[in-house]
């Protein structure tokens, strides 16, 4: 279903090459967690993944069908970003349901796939609401119910909690989590937070400089750090 390949994968703006090779193999329903400094190449491997930037050089292959060439729409990926991004005019179950009428499907099959969406968000009562009528935790539900209502074969997040405070941020995790280990969505997590990666992660790939340092579970990563980037950036606080 939704295992990603990620082989040699090349990033180069200009002259300037930020992702150095960098290889990742990833099986159906796995939560991977990518963490690294900032400006190591988090974003730009996951906006590789997601088709929002050209691949410079190795191969990406989703569900063993490589996607290089493929745009968007044409991946069966949804994306949740950190600045949530919310249609402002249109209600909550209008930006769930956006992505779903683009893509022409009967009004049912929406109102379904939302209600369902809702329900798993706790978003139920909050559906004919506005975006700024909404708190910075019912936002970020509202882009994860965007991605989750069109049953992508993988979830990428960047940085998703970064714009909330510490208690919700510990609350999203949990939630995002169980949600997880329902729908068991192949899911690739970036975050620049050493507790958020340990925490929720079925692996993490420890980045630095657009290479790949180490990849290993947390408790792997934890007793056996490949090198002293890997020790510091595990043993450091947030
Ligand atoms: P991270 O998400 O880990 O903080 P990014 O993937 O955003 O890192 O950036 C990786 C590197 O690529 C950084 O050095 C950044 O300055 C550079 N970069 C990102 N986007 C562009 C761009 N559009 N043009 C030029 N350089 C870019
Ligand atoms: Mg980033």
């Amino acid at each position: 279903m939704g295992s990603v390949s990620i082989r040699e994968a090349r990033k180069s703006y200009g002259a300037l090459e930020v992702l150095h090779g960098v290889s990742v193999e990833i099986a159906d329903g796995e939560f991977v967690v990518l963490v690294g400094p900032s400006g190591c190449g988090k974003s730009t491997l996951l906006r590789m993944l997601a088709g929002l930037e050209s691949i410079s050089g190795g191969e990406i292959a989703i569900d063993g069908r490589v996607v290089n060439a493929l745009a968007p729409k044409e991946r069966d990926i949804a994306m949740v970003f950190q600045s949530y991004a919310l249609y402002p005019h249109m209600t909550v179950a209008e930006n769930m349901g956006f992505s779903l009428k683009l893509g022409r499907r009967p009004r049912e099959e929406i109102q379904d796939r939302v209600g369902t969406a809702a329900r798993t968000l706790s978003l139920d009562a909050l559906l004919d609401r506005q975006p700024r009528q909404l708190s910075g935790g019912q936002r970020q539900r509202v882009a994860m119910g965007r991605a989750m209502v069109r049953a992508p074969a993988v979830f990428l997040f960047d940085e998703p909690l970064s714009n909330l405070d510490a208690k919700l941020r510990v609350q999203m995790r949990a939630e995002i989590k169980q949600n997880h280990q329902r729908l068991r969505t192949t899911t690739v997590y970036v975050t620049h937070d050493q507790i958020e990666a340990m925490t929720m992660a079925d692996r993490i790939v420890v980045m630095n400089g657009g290479r790949v340092e180490q990849i290993g579970t947390p408790l792997e990563l934890y007793e056996r750090p490949a090198n002293l980037f890997v020790a510091g950036f595990i043993g450091s606080p947030a």
